[in-house]
């Protein structure tokens, strides 16, 4: 499932051939994916020119002069392919340039979404009016969460996965940052100390910067016919890593926790 880091990569690989175009044809493929396709797209997106590429949480934003935003999501295995030899019947979306580029989402699960906003709007966009701060920006503060974890009994891993507290923050990258900053995942939210947070939101920062670093590394992989955006392989500390060393001496843990994994190094995250 793509995380953050795939995303943003994608909106980066994606600026490479929308950013500044005008969209000479757009092809919407099927009715749906998650839920309709905006019934007006294509009148709204034909002849329209791309103004700048942007993203919130894990949605990717297209901004257009037509004063509105296109905002996908890419599910559970959505992609955008780059001048693909052939349109095939999983590529959902269709978006040719004048500078003679093709751009197909292509979506076999079918578990994203596109959706039209008006570009004022998106701030009021119930998915993403209540969202918290983006990771990577400024408002992510040691006093953010020491705010938002007050008093708060439920484990901090799970905190960190709300939407509302932290925008875009997924299971991977909640696992890695708790590790780096040495927190166990099942404490208390509000029993972490501000020493702790002060060496958490960092750890945040760390995680998503170096995997974002490293899907840009990748960008030459689909810099060529038929290429793909957002995926890439990255190693990690202890996500999906169940019985392996640690490097403290210690042996990862795999548990769950509200229904989903969670891997930690019961000797060194306090
Ligand atoms: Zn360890």
């Amino acid at each position: 499932m793509p995380e953050l880091p795939e995303v943003e990569t994608t909106v980066r690989g994606l600026a490479r051939y929308l950013d500044g175009e005008r969209l000479t044809r757009v092809m919407v493929k099927r009715a749906d994916l998650r839920r309709p396709f905006p019934p007006n797209l294509v009148q709204a997106l034909t002849g329209a020119r791309v103004t700048g590429l942007g993203r919130r949480a894990k949605y990717g934003l297209i901004h257009t002069d037509r004063e509105t935003t296109v905002v996908f999501h890419l599910g559970m295995s959505g992609r955008w392919r780059i001048d693909p030899e052939e349109v095939h019947k999983h590529d959902h979306l269709v978006l040719e340039t004048a500078a003679g580029h093709t751009l197909s989402l292509c979506d076999p699960r079918r578990f994203g979404s596109v959706d039209l906003i008006d570009t004022a709007e998106l701030g009021v966009w119930p998915p993403f009016a209540a969202l918290g701060p983006e990771p990577l920006g400024d408002d992510l503060t040691v006093q953010h969460l020491h705010y938002a974890f007050a008093g708060r009994i439920a484990a901090v891993k799970l905190l960190l996965l709300d939407q509302r507290i932290v925008a875009g923050l997924g299971n991977i990258y909640v696992c890695e940052a708790l590790f780096r900053a040495n927190i166990d995942p099942r404490k208390a939210a509000g029993k972490v100390s501000r020493a702790a947070l002060g060496r958490l939101v960092p750890a945040i920062k760390a995680v998503l910067a170096e995997a974002i670093e490293a899907g840009g590394s990748s960008l030459r992989d689909y810099a060529q016919p038929d290429g793909q955006l957002g995926y890439f392989s990255k190693r990690f500390d202890v996500y999906d890593r169940e019985g392996e060393a640690c490097a403290c001496g210690g042996t990862v843990k795999r548990i769950v926790q509200g229904g989903r994994s969670t891997w930690f190094c019961p000797k060194c995250q306090k």
